[in-house]
């Protein structure tokens, strides 16, 4: 048994996203000597181009109808107009500020950041640039990239990196994808005022929210603009000369496949992310990965290679920030403070920031009828209080399932302003099994939205 005295490290992180920094900070915390490796930008795709400036555009582009709104109630304003060069350069300057204080974090912890791409070198070695460090422990936190399009002009299309950096806001505009981050852009783009289309693949969008969640969200960005083309796919793009798109939308309906050229400025893609899990050295000493180029872990998160662990985005699970956070915590202590390695994986709670958002956590009504537990389900929909003077025409919905035997809360849905706020709270309620009696004892927080979810008191089926 080699000493861990040694090796250059106790822990070689490579890469600065969430779960890198975080199991490098407490790691480092704990009395290891840790390095990370970034070559890109500290914070990850989160701080970068994720979570953090996807926010400040969902801010920035709800003014629109808050102006609109506004009117309703005796406010009223001259003509208003955006600027799209000072929302990205504030918001870049903001996320330079997020990467400052990552630097401070980690610095602060005893990290010692290396700049540059790592590759692992050997069971021990990691090398960055003309360096090789020995390490007794390497964590691979790599993330994920934006999938790129395989048809002919996806050269023309911008992922949801190059979003976040646009020289200008495109006037019409094509989303592709029907995951998170597509609804989400799509909701951006038509609230900063450009003419959007979502193409997505198949017969609704959002597949594995419940359903009743989806169909409402399209009701919903319907009204406010956004053109849903569902069982349509981009079959081709090509640029004209004044830098718009022409591009080939080939849509199945009850007849046939219809094809049809559409006029873009631009085409914003979202089909999903695959794990950076490429050149990495992983092959040289035989760390698996799976058909898809996830890395294999157990449930320590260590890969085939004793001593090499990997987590976050890269090992495929869930691609959530607050995931990766867990997972790196989780990982730090066991390996340096010997405790077991306990996440639970069950109702993790999410939201999609589309506009009204989307709020979630537990089963969906689908997957819990395939479980086979006999439901109830307990629904409302209203107008909002504040569309009442609003003039806008939005409405929320909410959704309770459950489990008629245990009594037991199995899920929750909401899509309506705040969903995700008010979906943290209740995902506390849901993880301590809260039945429907817990919740029809809770009182109300008057007048709230929120409060529907404590007085729904006849199930709908
Ligand atoms: P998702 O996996 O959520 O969705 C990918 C979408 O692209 C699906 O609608 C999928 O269709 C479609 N798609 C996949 N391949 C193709 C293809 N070849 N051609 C056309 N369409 C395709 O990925 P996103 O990119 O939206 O987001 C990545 C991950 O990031 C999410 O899974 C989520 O975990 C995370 N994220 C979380 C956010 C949050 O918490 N608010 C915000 C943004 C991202 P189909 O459904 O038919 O497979």
């Amino acid at each position: 048994m080699t000493n861990s005295d040694t090796f250059d490290y106790d822990l070689f992180v490579i890469g600065a996203g969430s779960g890198g920094v975080r199991a490098s900070r407490i790691a480092s915390q704990l009395g290891a000597r840790v390095a990370i490796a970034e070559d890109l930008y500290l914070g990850g795709t989160c701080v970068n181009v994720g979570c953090v400036p996807k926010k400040l555009f969902v801010y920035a582009s709800h003014f629109r109808e808050d102006y609109e709104a506004a009117k309703g109630f005796g406010w009223s304003h001259g003509d208003i107009s955006f600027d799209w060069n000072t929302l990205r350069d504030s918001k870049t300057q903001e996320i330079q500020r997020l990467n400052g204080v990552y630097d401070s974090i980690l610095s602060n912890a005893g990290v010692e950041i290396i700049h540059g791409r790592a590759t692992i070198a050997g069971k021990n070695a990691v090398t960055v640039g003309d360096k090789t460090y020995s390490a007794k422990n390497i964590l691979i936190a790599t993330g994920s990239w934006p999938r790129k399009p395989s048809y002919s002009g996806a050269e023309y299309t911008i992922d949801s990196n190059a979003f976040f950096y646009l020289e200008q806001l495109p006037k019409r505009v094509i989303v592709e994808g029907g995951g998170y981050i597509a609804v989400e852009f799509a909701g951006i783009l038509n609230s900063l005022g450009c003419e959007t289309e979502l193409v997505y693949r198949g017969s609704l969008f959002l597949r594995n929210f419940d359903n009743e969640v989806r169909s409402f969200v399209a009701e919903q960005i319907q009204k406010k603009g956004i053109k849903l083309s569902f069982n349509s796919q981009i079959q081709k793009i090509t640029k004209n000369e004044d830098g718009s798109l022409n591009v080939d939308v080939e849509c199945q309906k009850a007849d046939g496949a219809h094809s049809q050229t559409q006029q873009v400025d631009a085409v914003v893609t979202a089909i999903g992310r695959k794990p950076k899990s490429e050149n990495l050295g992983l092959e040289s000493v035989g760390v698996e990965q799976k058909v898809d180029g996830c890395i294999a872990v157990n449930d320590n998160f260590e890969t085939s290679v004793p001593g090499i662990y990997a987590l976050g985005d890269v090992i495929g699970r869930m691609q959530l920030t607050p995931v990766a956070l867990a997972e790196g915590m989780a990982l730090a202590r066991y390996i340096f403070n010997d405790q077991p390695i306990n996440i639970n994986y069950d109702n993790i709670p999410t939201a999609v920031f589309c506009q009204p958002n989307i709020g979630t956590v537990g089963y969906t009504e689908e997957h819990a009828k395939e479980l086979g537990y006999q439901l109830e389900i307990y629904k409302s929909t209203f107008k909002p209080m504040k569309h009442t003077l609003s003039g806008i025409d939005e409405r929320t919905f909410m959704k309770l399932i459950v489990d008629k035997e245990s009594r037991k809360v199995l899920g929750v849905h909401m899509v309506g302003p705040d969903a995700g706020e008010i979906l943290q709270g209740i995902a506390i309620a849901i993880k301590a099994g809260a039945t429907k009696e817990d919740f029809d004892s809770t009182i109300g927080i008057h007048p709230t939205a929120a409060e529907e979810f404590v007085t729904m008191r006849e199930p709908v089926s």
